[in-house]
């Protein structure tokens, strides 16, 4: 029997987030992720931006911005140190607004409520007649994230490209017993699974609210000069470097199979009042976000089995949050520190009653 200290089902966002965290604090954990069937993760489609600020009218905060970005850009740093390579590239964000909200100064609302600062005051360098400008933002190049994410730790024999299914498992009756999967014995299993989630007896009932997103590749008449991201009326134009301009995204809640393959009409304004008329889109993806409750994730044990535990939800923010609420899981379920009670699955009755 090998021992590792974790086992995590799924490499998406959640998954590469707890493999390094587990990493950084000196564990070993053991990848199982499935990539052969494309549709069932999000996290390749996600154009990976960072954006502290929300909303189509008045601009508005994301939740606990700053401690996730800030956690975040600190978790993507480490990871570059480790892959030698640049996964997080800092980048201003440009909000342009309507005429009636630019006129406003851009007043600055928290969760709804208006802060009594307006987000030029909060941004500085941001003036109420010009574009917002936000300059703690930016994107996570997630292909190259996940990529050298999985070949470090295959490198290191933590790596399993299959598909996880618990009939091969077996859960201990308490926490300290463990779990045992094929001849690997950990402390936890943890799924991270996104969607995938469904298809486990165990999470079989989760409440996903799975919101499908449409992003274009666009090519201009000629590339952006500037490098940075452009938001308009809650749809953002992005020039990555080495890559194609993105623009996106849409939520569309109706059948992911539903979706047509063409450029959405929503994001026209946008494109046409960046890059003018003269435009093309090259190639359209679609993806599906893993949404619990809102975009605020939800980590912890599974309610009836001990060694079982859980992360998802990340819905359409999981570059922000996945490291902070990864961190705290594996504090949870290792040190026994208590989880916060804003992330705490067990806390969230809307959705804890589901695994009972
Ligand atoms: C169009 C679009 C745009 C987005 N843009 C952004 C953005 O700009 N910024 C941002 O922060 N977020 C964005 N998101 C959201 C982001 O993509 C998600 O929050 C995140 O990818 C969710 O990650 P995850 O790891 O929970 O799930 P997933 O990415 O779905 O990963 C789950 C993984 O588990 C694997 N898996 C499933 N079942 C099994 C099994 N039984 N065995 C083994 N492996 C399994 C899957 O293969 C997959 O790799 C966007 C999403 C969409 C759809």
């Amino acid at each position: 029997m090998k021992q590792v200290d974790l086992i995590i089902v799924g490499q998406g966002l959640a998954g590469c987030a707890l493999a390094w965290q587990a990493w950084f604090r000196g564990m070993r954990p053991l990848i199982v992720e499935s990539d052969s069937q494309p549709g069932r993760h999000c996290s390749r489609v996600a154009a990976g931006l960072l954006n502290p600020v929300r909303g189509r009218g008045a601009p508005k905060l994301v939740w606990r911005s700053e401690e996730m970005a800030h956690t975040a850009r600190a978790h993507y740093d480490n990871v570059a140190l480790h892959i030698g390579r640049r996964v997080f590239h800092p980048t201003p964000i440009l909000r342009h607004a309507a005429p009636e909200v630019q006129a406003s100064g851009h007043s600055l609302k928290r969760g709804g409520a208006p802060a009594g600062k307006t987000l030029s005051e909060r941004f500085p360098g941001s003036s109420p007649d010009k574009p917002l400008l936000v300059r703690c933002g930016g994107w996570l190049d997630t292909a190259t994230y996940i990529d050298s994410t999985r070949m470090f730790f295959r490198e290191r024999g933590c790596y399993f490209n299959e598909t996880y299914s618990e009939c091969d498992t077996k859960f201990g009756a308490s926490v300290h017993d463990g779990v045992r999967w094929r001849d690997y014995r950990a402390k936890a299993l943890i799924v991270a699974a996104g969607l995938g989630a469904r298809e486990l007896p165990s999470f079989s009932s989760l409440p996903f609210r799975a919101a499908a997103g449409r992003i274009a590749e666009i090519e201009p008449p000629s590339p952006i000069l500037s490098d940075e991201i452009h938001v308009f009326d809650g749809h953002w134009l992005i020039k990555r470097s080495g890559g194609p301009h993105l623009c996106g995204a849409t939520y569309e809640f109706v059948d992911p199979e539903s979706v047509p393959n063409e450029f959405p009409d929503e994001l026209r304004p946008l494109t046409n009042r960046i890059l003018g008329p003269a435009w093309a889109c090259s190639h359209i993806r679609i993806g599906v976000r893993p949404i619990l409750r809102q975009s605020r994730p939800l980590a912890g044990r599974h309610p009836r089995i001990p060694s079982l535990a859980w992360l998802n939800g990340l819905g359409s923010r999981g570059v922000s949050t996945a490291p902070r609420v990864a961190a705290a899981l594996l504090e949870h379920l290792l040190l026994g520190a208590e989880l916060d009670p804003e992330f705490d699955a067990m806390r969230c009755r809307h959705v804890h009653q589901f695994l009972q």
